[in-house]
């Protein structure tokens, strides 16, 4: 999907305009290890048309002078989108800030749409001509706070999305992708990989600009792209190091991949930071593998992988799920292990369950463990079925919503996989009313 950044000097209301474009869409349904706050990337959609907004403003790194923070959002803005928003103000007038932005903008060749925000009443329309100044056409005069022109402006902004270039449909293909913090491996373990996998089958260029995604076959002929988001291989610009470019970074690996590999470094053990990116992929639905790099770092005793591997379990309990490999970029410990893993993966995300067959687990497990009860009525199961695939997706039909315990969805979650596997994956419960 196209992708539309919001630039602008603090306090002109970037963060309002984006929660205006997205709305209710920021639905949080679990909010894992905090990640749906701070968000700085979300799906928006106007008139059927769906984008992703950045806030770039949410990118600040504290310690950095007020400018080149300002510059490094402008510069994500023009490598990230393909729409901009430069928002400016009419109740401070064209600032010289404005300016600054303005000049570091001229040099993209992305469209770029001049909003003017407070706008809150007629009488300050005049001075939104003030602005015709900074060079970017006619301003469009908005107000954040009342909700007003918005539409004016997200109409302007999908007419200018490029023509999507359909990504190819290689159904047979397992795409995916290494996300992580800034320096735990992820480019070590694309290049690793590359050496690793001999049997290259081409680069092809990926519907994101500048990536370069690699795709591979193993023995069997099983194709796999790696996904490579723009930049990964050109480096060094300043704003890579910081951590919630490195969350945008990687909320787009994850969108066009199937199956994700969250990297951690062993060395420095699990940080906080790994659990939002984490935890934005099991959001996400993804297949999630687990892979400890630097694994070559450490002094090793008998119980070191038993240690590691426990802490991960108590920190990321929400994807008990995924299998865990020690890995090493540089010596290639263990990486001929990644791409059987996938294609296990893929597999079981593309199992479908007989309805009988679930049924019967389904049965068990009421017999097991009695439904819930809410002030004397006791929640009925009548059935379930599968409705999809990647991720499995159950559906459990009911008497009453209200009286499906987030934990016994937990529990009937459980019996799912003890009966039936899906390693690697998340399951998706969904409670219905009986109709
Ligand atoms: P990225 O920011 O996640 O892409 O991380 P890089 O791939 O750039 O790696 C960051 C640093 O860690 C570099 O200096 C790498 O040489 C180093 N590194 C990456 N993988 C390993 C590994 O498995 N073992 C060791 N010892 N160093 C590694």
């Amino acid at each position: 999907n196209p992708v539309i950044a919001i630039v602008g000097r603090p306090n002109v209301g970037k963060s309002t305009i984006f929660n205006r474009v997205v709305g209710e869409r920021i639905s949080i349904v679990e909010d894992i290890a905090g990640v749906t706050r701070d968000r700085i990337y979300a799906d928006g959609e106007w008139l059927g048309s769906n984008f992703h907004v950045i806030d770039t403003g949410g990118i600040d790194i504290t310690d950095e002078p007020f400018m080149s923070n300002i510059r490094m959002q402008a510069e994500i803005a023009m490598e990230e989108a393909d729409v901009i928003i430069f928002l400016t103000s009419v109740r401070e007038g064209v600032t010289q800030t404005d300016e600054h932005i303005a000049k570091l903008l001229y040099r993209t060749n992305k469209p770029v749409l001049l909003a003017v925000n407070k706008v809150d009443n007629p009488e300050l329309r005049a001075d939104v001509f003030d602005f015709y100044a900074l060079g970017f056409g006619e301003p469009f005069p908005i107000s954040g706070s009342h909700g007003l022109g918005l539409g004016d402006l997200l109409d302007a902004a999908v007419k200018a999305f490029p023509e999507q270039p359909e990504e190819e449909e290689e159904d047979d293909t397992i795409q995916f992708s290494f996300i992580g913090r800034p320096n735990v491996g992820k480019s070590s373990l694309v290049n690793a990989m590359l050496g690793e996998e001999r049997v290259i089958v081409s680069n092809v260029a990926g519907t994101t600009r500048d990536a370069i995604d690699t795709t591979f076959e193993d023995e069997e002929g099983q194709k796999f792209r790696m996904i490579d988001t723009a930049g990964i291989r050109k480096r060094g610009r300043v704003f890579e190091s910081t951590e919630k470019y490195s969350v945008l970074r990687a909320m787009r690996a994850i969108e066009r991949s199937d199956i994700v590999c969250v990297v951690l470094n062993a060395e420095e053990g699990i940080q906080e930071q790994d659990k939002k990116i984490a935890g934005y992929a099991h959001e996400a639905g993804k297949g999630i593998v687990i892979l400890v790099n630097k694994w070559d770092t450490l002094e090793k005793d008998n119980s070191t992988y038993k240690e590691f591997e426990e802490d991960i379990r108590r920190d990321f309990q929400y994807l008990s799920y995924a299998p865990i490999i020690f890995v090493s970029a540089k010596t290639k410990q263990r990486l001929n292990k990644i791409p059987g893993v996938l294609k296990a993966i893929n597999e079981v995300r593309s199992n479908r369950i007989s309805s009988s067959v679930l049924n019967d687990v389904l049965m068990d497990a009421v017999a097991m463990n009695p439904t819930p009860t809410d002030k004397g009525r006791r929640l009925k199961i009548y059935y379930m079925t599968q409705v999809a695939v990647k991720p499995p997706t159950f559906v459990t039909f009911v008497n009453d919503v209200d009286l499906m315990h987030f934990s016994y969805e937990r529990f009937l979650e459980n019996r799912i996989r003890a009966a039936f596997g899906f390693e690697g994956t998340p399951i998706h419960m969904i409670t219905r009313k009986r109709k």
